[in-house]
């Protein structure tokens, strides 16, 4: 059922406390990469408009529950107040009496970062005293970070539950675009599936099944299919616990109709190492010694010819070690060969994103999506904590 929103709220004069997901890489003081932050923005600007007091709360990185200097928010907030082009009032705490003093200070459409949540002990425990003291900083909380709702942390799910809390306008399209993946997709629906391994994926891969008419794999995984099915992979990342897992996989994708397409040629090489020698080789004639770190390029033509017949398209994980060119190329390859024009796509995952950044079509894609391991939990079929604990939306 649909969550409430920002709309669906008075939140005029109200302290507004936001979880955004500011989680940015920081390079010599300065925000690296500010996407995130831009995603963010339209929230911000709405409730900042509508004369809420503006409390923003965030994670960077993993501190563990201590402070480190070098995961300091300081930057973003420089950052942020670039974008929004207003004053970002930043605290170097998230509770406590220089917190309240901030809070109370702020007039309507002032916008106010706490410090990174995960200095704290309690955030990733879901800690009932932090929540209970970020609740008193607020009259209500909304979630507006998709990539940390499938984690029932303090900043999350405790302090949620104690507020009247909705969702923000970043999280509400993606629980939409997502969400019709599963309820109402277009058809046919081709999944593209890569990364270094089926462990991460296989409650994706088994929900998507009877939903899908095609699922396109390739990358690491790939090599643990093509292993169950007796192909000798040599020197391949390959998970020899779960050959089973994947000739089950395989099986019951003939059952439900769904194709489930393996590559048919591999990049070979004989070491990670840049410059390493490769070359082409078909799946059955990986040399020994040597490892598979691409699909080739018969491969790519198969999942292209797929893909041009697609109405709507799901990709998450790169098709082979994209982080080294040349064996980016046949994840590049297949992401210039998305029908962006005909077709609904959304790629999701970290990595992902990267490598469609990088092929260049980034910006033609209809929705790509801000939760890697949100994206995915929500594509099992499994409930996700922080979009649970949000008020539903009145019916009619
Ligand atoms: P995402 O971040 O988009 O969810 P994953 O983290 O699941 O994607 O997978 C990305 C990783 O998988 C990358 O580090 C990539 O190098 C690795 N990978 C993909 N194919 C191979 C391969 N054939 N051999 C080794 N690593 C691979
Ligand atoms: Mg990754």
């Amino acid at each position: 059922m649909a969550k409430k929103t920002v709309r669906d709220i008075d939140v005029a004069g109200k302290r507004v406390l936001v979880r955004v997901d500011f989680n940015v890489p920081l390079k010599e003081g300065r925000v690296a990469e500010d996407a995130r932050l831009k995603a963010a923005l339209p929230t911000i600007r709405y409730l900042c408009e509508q004369g809420a007091r503006v409390i923003l709360v965030s994670h960077l990185g993993r501190p563990k529950g201590v402070p480190v200097d070098e995961l300091r928010l300081d930057p973003v907030a420089v950052r942020l107040g670039e974008l929004l082009q207003r004053p970002v009032h930043k605290v170097d705490a998230c509770t406590g009496p220089a917190v309240e003093a901030a809070v109370a200070a702020l007039g309507p459409g002032d916008v106010l970062l706490l410090e990174n949540i995960r200095f704290h002990p309690g955030e990733e425990k879901n800690d009932p005293e932090l929540a209970r003291q970020l609740a008193a900083l607020c009259d209500i909380y909304v979630n507006d970070a998709f990539g940390t709702v499938h984690r029932a942390h303090a900043s999350v799910v405790g302090v949620a539950a104690l507020r009247p809390a909705v969702a923000g306008f970043l999280l509400e399209r993606e629980l939409e675009v997502l969400g019709k993946l599963l309820s109402a997709p277009e058809h046919p629906f081709v999944v593209v599936i890569g990364g270094a391994k089926i462990s991460d994926k296989i409650g994706v891969l088994e929900n998507l099944l009877a939903r899908v008419e095609a699922m396109l794999v390739g990358g690491g995984m790939a090599n643990t299919f093509l292993a169950a099915q007796g192909h000798d992979m040599g020197l391949s990342l390959v998970e020899t616990d779960k050959l089973e897992v994947a000739a089950n996989l395989l099986a019951r994708a003939a059952g439900q109709g769904c194709r489930l397409v393996l590559p048919v040629d591999l990049v070979v090489a004989e070491s990670q190492v840049p410059g390493a020698v490769h070359r082409v080789v078909p799946v059955n004639a990986v040399p020994g010694g040597w490892m598979a770190l691409d699909i080739g390029p018969e491969t790519v033509k198969l999942f292209a010819a797929e893909l041009a017949r697609a109405r709507t398209v799901f990709w998450n994980g790169p098709l082979g070690y994209f982080e080294q060119p040349p064996f980016d190329a046949g994840t590049v390859a297949v992401a210039r060969a998305l029908p962006v024009a005909t077709a609904t796509t959304v790629v999701g995952g970290g990595d992902t994103v990267r490598a469609v950044k990088r092929a260049g079509i980034a910006d033609k894609i209809t929705h790509v999506s801000t939760g890697g391991g949100a994206s995915l939990k929500l594509l099992e079929g499994k409930e996700l904590p922080g979009v649970t604990v949000l008020q539903e939306k009145e019916e009619g």
